[in-house]
């Protein structure tokens, strides 16, 4: 089981990959897209750990604050609202280890992919990158923990 900080540099990794990976082959984000882009892979890189008190909960919180803070000045209202939803999230995990399974993986960072299509009423996927944002982090912190093996 990695530490917090070994699931932070691993995270960041994957979203560095996810942002070469996308540049490269999709578009250019811009600057603020590629901040949310690593906030959203930190966040759930380190996510998993929420239950327990760790070095990921304390990052949850201040990358919580941070970012929620800035959307707020930005009068990002709805979007600081969903990210507000979020934050209830780790209080209702117990600790039992669902949050280091696959189906948490992609349920848990799904509102992100919903919200818009919820939001427009049409099948707007503007939400994507930010949900494969957050499932780069999170599938980084199954690989570290060992939980996610495609081998065996
Ligand atoms: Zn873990």
């Amino acid at each position: 089981m990695a530490s917090g900080k070994g699931h932070l540099a691993g995270g960041f990794l994957f979203a560095l990959l996810f942002l070469h990976i996308i540049t490269n082959y999709f578009f250019s984000p811009s600057p603020i897209d590629i901040i949310l882009y690593i906030s959203i892979a930190l966040m759930f890189a380190v996510w998993p750990d929420v239950d327990i008190k760790s070095i990921g909960q304390k990052f949850f919180y201040s990358v919580f604050f941070i970012t929620d803070a800035y959307l707020i000045i930005m009068h990002e209202y709805k979007v600081a609202a969903y990210f507000g939803l979020i934050i209830i999230l780790p209080v209702l995990a117990k600790h039992g280890g669902w949050t280091h399974s696959v189906p948490a993986m992609v349920l848990v960072p799904s509102p992100l992919l919903i919200y818009p299509i919820y939001n427009s009423g049409i099948f707007d996927l503007s939400g994507a990158p930010y949900y494969i944002a957050a499932l780069t982090g999170y599938f980084s912190h199954l690989v570290l923990d060992g939980r996610f093996r495609l081998w065996k």
